[in-house]
């Protein structure tokens, strides 16, 4: 991509943009992640494409659930391994959780690239990859149920930044709680996700990070209360007012 002025009102966005093209030309991203990424920045532009206070609650939900679980775990495609890979790394460390690479537009090929990428970003463990670990989620049908063991399969706590809704479904019929990052509050995983974060994961993941590192020095109580008092259907519906009113104004 040619250069992008600082000053371009989009310059965040096509900045954005640039490292996902960056990640299919590496094999990372496929073209329907580049398309869903359009759909994603739609609804960015409707948020004004800040992290509204609604999601800065989910978040801090979000990051409580990861630290109080007992095997958590970061399900990571495409798009999120070539837009935040070293936060990806970060929060893992930080929660205790696991990776796995889990994708919609699954190959064998791709997977390895992701495990490899997320390798040089300091991840120790990267899970999806050994066909020895792998099982199926039954209630989803076709090669997008496949998941690890040692992974998604043993998990109480799933982190599924931009999943599809077929999927959050069928981990929520195998009693997982789910966390989703989202930009778009219709879709059905921002539906059906125990804690969904509408925002866009290039500004998500860092503050999720920050967030980890200080909750992590809280005790359980603290933690446990601040999963108690977020409300992700309320937290939604003022998420919706909030886009209401820019598109009034
Ligand atoms: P669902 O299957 O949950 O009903 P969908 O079919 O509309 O949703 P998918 O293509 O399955 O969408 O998943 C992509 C989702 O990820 C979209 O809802 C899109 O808004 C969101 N998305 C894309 N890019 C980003 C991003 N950078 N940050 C946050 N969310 C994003
Ligand atoms: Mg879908």
């Amino acid at each position: 991509m040619g250069r992008v002025s600082p000053r371009h009102p989009r310059a965040e966005s096509l900045r954005v943009r640039a490292q996902l093209v960056e990640g299919f030309k590496a094999g990372l991203v496929v073209p329907e992640g580049l398309t869903a990424h359009g759909r994603g920045e739609a609804f960015d532009y409707i948020l004004g494409e800040q992290t509204s206070e609604h999601a800065r609650r989910a978040i801090e939900a979000a990051v409580a659930m990861l630290l109080l679980a007992k095997h958590p775990v970061i399900s990571v495609n495409g798009n999120t391994a070539a837009l935040v890979p070293a936060e990806i790394v970060e929060l893992a460390k930080v929660a205790n959780a696991k990776i796995e690479v889990n994708l919609f537009h699954g190959s064998v090929k791709r997977e390895a690239s992701i495990a490899k990428w997320l390798r040089r970003h300091g991840a120790k463990e990267v899970l999806g990859t050994e066909l020895k670990f792998s099982t199926r989620i039954k209630e989803v049908h076709s090669d997008r149920r496949k998941i690890d063991r040692r992974g998604i399969a043993a998990a109480d706590v799933v982190l599924v930044p931009l999943e599809d809704g077929d999927r959050t479904e069928a981990l929520k019929k195998l009693g997982k709680r789910v966390i989703a990052i989202d930009l778009n509050p219709m879709s059905r995983t921002a539906q059906k996700a125990d804690v969904t974060i509408v925002d866009n994961i290039v500004r998500a993941l860092p503050l999720m990070v920050k967030r980890a590192k200080r909750l992590s020095h809280g005790s359980k109580t603290k933690l446990r209360e601040i999963i108690i008092s977020f409300d992700n259907e309320a937290n939604l519906k003022a998420t919706f007012r909030l886009m209401l009113n820019r598109l009034k104004s």
